[in-house]
């Protein structure tokens, strides 16, 4: 069974009394494990379609399945539960807690969970040394390079063992050569723990080394390429 399906998925945006169509019927199978690059132009529909997987915001019309579970059988309580056991996100302004330190932005999901101070930061210091940053841990978000800020969120995504993580324009503040470095960093991440990864994109120069990439044009897949 695979880990996401989209069957016929479609969101509209009211805007005053015009309706802006930001997907039109988008058919995704992804299975559990893969790496998939999302990217197009800048209003293809990415976020939209990272937001709809990630229960954030719900369709117009058509379907989402997690691990067959038909999103729409959940209501909001049941789908915020599903996001904080399941999903793990990193955004492209980072999203960190400014007067945290790395490690306490790292255990905040776990302690929001009810995890004990301990626990959570062991846990916490596992992951932030797993994305190289063992000697950054009492460093706050404004010490830390856009990279390292990144990686902080990649290691927060992560801390919940989530089954998928999902990364609108992670690379979006960074520039090429951090940018390259952040993409092999969610590769690693993925192939040494089986986490699904689904990253967005308007770069094309980081899918060269991308197995699978979905390439959204207008609200539609255009283009799927896989190496
Ligand atoms: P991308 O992430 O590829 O830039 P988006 O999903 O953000 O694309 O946007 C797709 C389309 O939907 C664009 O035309 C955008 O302007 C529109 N859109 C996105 N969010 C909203 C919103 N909240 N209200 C109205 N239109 C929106
Ligand atoms: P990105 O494509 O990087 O996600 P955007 O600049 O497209 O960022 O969107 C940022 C926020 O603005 C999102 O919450 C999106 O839903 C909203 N948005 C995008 N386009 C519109 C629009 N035309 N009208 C209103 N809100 C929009």
């Amino acid at each position: 069974m695979p880990l996401i399906e989209t069957r016929r998925l479609k969101k509209n945006y009211q805007l005053g009394k015009a309706l802006v169509p930001a997907l039109r019927g988008v058919d995704l199978i992804v299975e559990e494990g893969e790496f998939v690059a999302v990217w197009g132009p800048s209003g293809s529909g990415k976020s939209t379609l990272l937001n709809l997987i990630g229960t954030i915001d719900t369709p117009s019309s058509g379907n989402i399945s997690l691990k067959g579970r038909d999103l729409n059988e959940f209501d909001d309580n049941g789908l915020s539960e599903l996001r904080n056991q399941s999903i793990g996100f990193v955004f492209q302004s980072f999203n960190l807690v400014p007067v945290f330190n790395a490690l306490e932005n790292v255990m905040l999901p776990l302690q929001i969970k009810g995890d004990k101070a301990g626990s959570a930061r062991e846990k916490a210091a596992q992951r932030l040394t797993q994305v190289g940053l063992s000697d950054f841990f009492a460093h706050r978000p404004d010490s830390l390079s856009g990279g390292q800020r990144q990686r902080v969120a990649i290691a927060r995504a992560l801390v919940t063992d989530p089954s998928l993580v999902i990364a609108d324009e992670p690379t979006a503040n960074l520039d090429s050569q951090t940018s390259a470095e952040i993409i092999e960093l969610m590769q690693k991440l993925n192939q040494d723990q089986k986490t699904t990864f689904i990253f967005s994109t308007h770069d094309q120069r980081l899918l060269n080394r991308v197995k699978r990439s979905v390439r959204l044009i207008d609200g539609r897949i255009a283009q799927e390429e896989v190496y």
